[in-house]
Parts: structure tokens; C-alpha cells; sequence
């Protein structure tokens, strides 16, 4: 018999498949790889959650997560009809790409960023433009493509935690003729947030989550803003029920409850600060974060070999097979008492060689 893979598109037989952070299913790890929120999420978001198993779940879902939309039009001022909402924002990226970008159309991303956007392209068989981003994380000239049918932005950006400044942002809607995505799935513990230029830059769209400053990365949570006319067309792609009812209960609790949300941030960017400073303290090279995580760069001891040693020690810190990222360990905020345990371990580590 022969292979029947044969019969998959070129297109998706040449793609490598996305390799996500270990998710341990057994033992007592210490995760800090994959940017969770150490804290549980609302209370309120629990309870709500429990009361509505029952008898409903025999229904499907609103189509629409109109409870969802509701809040957060109050919440930011924005019409309904600007807004949707998805299983995750992995799901909104990947229906705008597939409204917006045909085969070998160009979409444009910086490197290294969010490894997603490049198995979306590849998906749709568009072509990629990595643009390398200077040393300091800033954008060059460069990035700004005319003939791009999209651009795709992580602010604050992963895994570096830096900012674009508002100001590249406009440049780059300006410039461009395709559309820009801004991915805010950090902007909750930034200071900053793209929303305003909606108004300004008709070819925007802000994607924003649920899975890490409201702790509901199980739940599946994502919106985005746009025009309504673009709304309207990614509404048309997108599955009938894609998020399910459970999800849309925790999402509006969760924004029923928005101060516990913004207290937790308050707490991560706390620790944030802690952490880069003991990092430093070890002889880390670590960038100015807005994110839940920090980018830390070592060249000795190996950052693959601390990663290796912290993994046979129970702790999941985030290493990356990029050229680029070769000296650098990503870690995730924690709680005051998981990032002590993490500092402790790397003092070991360290001071053995
Ligand atoms: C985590 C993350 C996402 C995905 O968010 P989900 O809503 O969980 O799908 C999107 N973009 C970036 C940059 C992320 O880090």
C-alpha cells in the first residue's frame, strides 16, 4: 500500500509543524515556559463556571458570544460590530490570515517573534518576510512593506517582553496597503495598547486573550477589534460555534471581575521586577520586559546547559533552536515563592562552574 500523505497539498507536506511548550503530564514540574498566569483565575469565574453544568449543555452555544461582546464594547468604548470573539486568539489569527492572505501574497513579521504567524503562512502557502530585529528589540525601516497583504506585530512581543513604540506602529499602517495585525496577548501587564489607533488606521486589527493576564489559558478566550466591515468578513469564516458555552461564561465573569485581573498583573509586573533584577545579579543580559515573562542572555554557563540542568531539577524554563535566541532562556513570571525556588537552583548552577 502505498503512503496516502501522497495526496496532502505540497504545501502542508513541507511544513515542519509547530513544536509548543512542554505541557509535563506527570511529576511536579515547576512550569515556567509557557507564560500561564500563576495565579488561579476569579473566584466568580470558578463559580459561574460550576453552576452552569447542567441541563444547557445540551444546547449549542450563542454564535455570537453576545454577553462577551457586550462587556467588553462597554469596557473599551467600541461598537459591537467592531468586535469578535474566538476560541483562543490563535483562532482569530488564523481566520484572519485565511480572509486576508491568498497563495505567495506576502506577510510580513519581525524575527523572532510569536513561531505561530509562520505556520499560518505556511498553511495558506503565502510567503514569509522575516525582518531581523535590531539588537535592541527595536523595529528597522525596513520591516515597513507597501506591497505586503499583511503585518503582523506582537506588542509587547514574544519572546523578547520589548515594546514597538506607537509611533513604528503608525508608520507601519501608514506604509503599508495590507492590513496590521497588532497581537496585544501581553498588553495587560504593558502600560500601553493600540486600541486608540483603531480610529486612525482603518487596516488595523488588536487581538487580545484571555490565556494569560485573566489565568484562562484552558478556557479558550480571544477577541479582536477591527472595523466592523472587517469583522463582518472575518464573521463570515469563522466556525458557527467556536467558543463554547462554558467559555463564554468564564469570559464574562472574568470581565465582570476586572480589578482581580488587574490586581494579578500588578503582582506579576511585581515580580517581574524581582526576578530581573536577581537575574542580572547572576549575570543575565536581561531586556526591559512589559510581558509575563523575561528574555535572560548568558554566555557561560551555556543557556541550553542551565535549561537542561533546570529541567533535571523539575523546573520548565523556555529554550529556543534559533540562531538568534542561542544565549537566551525565556522565563515566565511566577508566584514570589516559584521565582525564589528558580533563583535558588540557578545560584547552584551557576556557582558550580
Ligand atoms: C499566548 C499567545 C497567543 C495565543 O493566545 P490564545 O488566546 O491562548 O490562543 C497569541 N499571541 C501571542 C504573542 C501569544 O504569546
Amino acid at each position: 500500500m502505498s503512503d496516502p500523505s501522497r495526496f496532502l497539498l505540497p504545501h502542508i507536506s513541507r511544513m515542519k509543524g509547530y513544536v509548543p511548550g512542554e505541557q509535563p503530564k506527570q511529576g511536579e514540574f515547576l512550569k515556567l515556559n509557557t507564560n500561564e498566569n500563576p495565579y488561579a483565575p476569579s473566584p466568580l469565574v470558578l463559580e459561574r463556571v460550576r453552576q452552569a453544568c447542567d441541563e444547557r449543555l445540551r444546547r449549542y452555544p450563542d454564535p455570537d458570544a453576545s454577553g462577551v461582546k457586550s462587556r467588553l464594547s462597554k469596557l473599551f468604548g467600541l461598537p459591537v460590530e467592531s468586535i469578535l470573539v474566538g476560541n483562543g486568539s490563535d483562532e482569530l489569527l488564523n481566520l484572519a490570515i485565511r480572509c486576508f492572505v491568498g497563495r505567495a501574497n506576502r506577510v510580513v513579521i519581525p524575527h523572532p517573534t510569536y513561531p505561530y504567524y509562520e505556520k499560518l503562512v505556511q498553511l495558506q502557502d503565502g510567503l514569509l518576510v522575516r525582518v531581523n530585529f535590531e539588537e535592541d528589540f527595536t523595529l528597522p525601516r525596513e520591516f515597513i512593506d507597501a506591497s505586503a497583504s499583511m503585518t503582523i506585530i506582537a506588542n509587547p512581543n514574544s519572546p523578547s517582553g520589548t515594546l514597538v513604540s506607537n509611533e513604528m506602529i503608525e508608520a507601519v499602517a501608514t506604509g503599508t496597503e495590507g492590513v496590521v495585525i497588532l497581537d496585544e496577548a501581553y498588553v495587560d501587564f504593558s502600560d500601553v495598547g493600540g486600541l486608540q489607533l483603531l480610529e486612525r488606521f482603518p487596516n488595523l486589527i488588536v487581538m487580545r486573550t484571555m490565556s494569560k493576564s485573566f489565568s484562562l489559558a484552558a478556557m479558550r478566550i480571544g477577541y479582536c477589534f477591527a472595523q466592523p466591515s472587517v469583522i463582518a468578513g472575518l464573521a463570515k469564516a469563522k466556525e458557527h460555534y467556536n467558543v463554547g458555552l462554558l467559555a463564554q461564561i468564564a469570559a464574562e465573569a472574568a470581565l465582570d471581575d476586572l480589578q482581580y485581573m488587574k490586581g494579578n498583573a500588578e503582582r506579576v509586573k511585581k515580580v517581574r521586577t524581582d526576578l530581573s533584577s536577581e537575574l542580572r545579579r547572576l549575570g543575565f543580559e536581561v531586556w526591559d520586559s512589559a510581558a509575563n515573562f523575561v528574555l535572560a542572555r548568558i554566555e557561560r554557563p551555556k543557556a541550553a546547559d542551565i535549561y537542561g540542568e533546570l529541567k533535571r531539577r523539575n523546573v520548565l524554563v523556555r529554550y529556543f533552536d534559533d540562531p538568534r535566541l542561542r544565549d537566551c532562556l525565556r522565563i515566565s513570571v511566577g508566584t514570589d515563592e516559584e521565582i525564589a525556588v528558580l533563583i535558588e537552583h540557578l545560584d547552584e548552577i551557576i556557582e558550580k562552574r
